[in-house]
């Protein structure tokens, strides 16, 4: 049997993909190349060039090849471009939602891994974050995939389809080869913007708000390796094959590490000076987000190789230093 990936030429889909591979799975990939990339494709993959809101094409892939399970990455993630096109994200994420559950139904396929996330929570009640606490999303975003777990949640019930929603934190880091990594058009995310400045791309970074309820002063997150990411995926897949029941679990490394800690950890893995400046609070980011992961280890059996933010961002900077122009110069 294979594994249907939608969104497999993503960022944490192509390293979920390369994890499949290894472990011996036959991996079909379905992505339209909006925001992925064909140089992050694992070459022993299937590969079809399409949209999942293109419910033709999903119902080829689907007779076209043997699929048990999806997993289902191919959404857009930008949290401040959501909250300025809304209806972009209620369009791709949630009606693309809609149709790929209408092939799976259709086509009797039975099990979906989902790429959450914490924005599912918006402003946190407590630290850590556990997968109980009060879902009340502050953007587009973060709404867009809460709906989508509510649509799994009641096509499930309906229609049998048993589902894992995955809600990470903050992903970061590439595969230890550097063979593939993060390339984001616009780059808004903090680890591989800071490792612009020491790569020569970028004159500083800009640290948004000082003025937090935190020890330093800037926010803290909470950092996962994108392979620990890929590896609970994998994991979902097999407690879903195994007949486990729809469950939600966060991913995180239950520890906070503040924007400064995370520029200073930058500066001992490149052994360069990072010029900072400090800016305005960024709108909808909460003073600290950072996950009890505690039920995903207990069930899923999923353990974090990288709980070092050093070895997190030393992976990133491989990466990065070997493809100062992302996926561009694989293409
Ligand atoms: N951040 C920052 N400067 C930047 C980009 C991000 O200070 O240029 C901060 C941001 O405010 C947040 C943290 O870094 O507190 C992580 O942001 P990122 O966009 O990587 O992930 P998010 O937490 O939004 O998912």
């Amino acid at each position: 049997m294979s594994i249907l990936v939608c969104g497999g030429a993503g960022y944490i889909g192509s390293h979920t993909c390369y994890g499949l591979i290894e472990q011996g799975e036959d991996v079909v990939i379905v992505d339209n190349l909006m925001t992925g990339h064909r140089g992050a494709i694992n070459p022993a993959a299937k590969f079809y060039e399409g949209d999942i809101r293109d419910a033709q094409i999903l119902d080829k892939i689907f007779s076209e090849n043997k699929i048990d399970a999806v997993i289902h990455f191919a959404a857009n993630s930008l949290v401040g471009e959501s909250v300025e096109k809304p209806l972009k994200y209620f369009n791709n994420n949630v009606y693309g939602m809609q149709i790929l559950l209408e092939s799976m139904v259709g086509n009797n396929v039975n099990k979906i891994v989902f790429s959450s996330t914490a924005a599912t929570y918006g402003e946190p009640e407590k630290i850590p974050i556990e997968e109980n606490d009060k879902t009340f999303p502050t953007n587009p975003y973060g709404e867009s995939k809460l709906i989508m777990e509510r649509m799994m949640k009641w096509v499930s019930r309906a229609n049998g389809i048993n589902f894992v929603s995955l809600r990470y934190f903050n992903a970061a880091g590439a595969i230890e080869s550097g063979e593939i990594g993060e390339d984001h058009s616009p780059e808004t995310h903090l680890i591989p913007l800071i490792l612009q400045v020491p790569l020569g791309k970028r004159d500083h970074i800009t640290i948004f708000g000082e003025d937090y309820p935190t020890p330093d002063g800037t926010c803290l997150r909470d950092y996962i390796h994108v392979i620990d990411l890929a590896d609970a995926h994998i994991l979902a897949l097999k407690y879903l094959r195994e007949g486990g029941e729809s469950n939600i679990f966060n991913l995180g490394n239950g520890k906070g590490f503040s924007v400064k800690e995370m520029i200073a950890a930058a500066e001992k893995v490149t052994g360069q000076k990072i010029k900072t400046e400090i800016g305005t609070r960024r709108a909808g980011d909460p003073a600290q987000l950072v996950a009890s992961s505690e039920k995903a280890c207990k069930i899923l059996g999923w353990t974090p190789r990288f709980d070092n933010v050093e070895k997190i961002i030393e992976t990133a900077w491989t990466w990065h230093k070997n493809h100062p122009d992302g996926y561009s110069d694989k293409k």
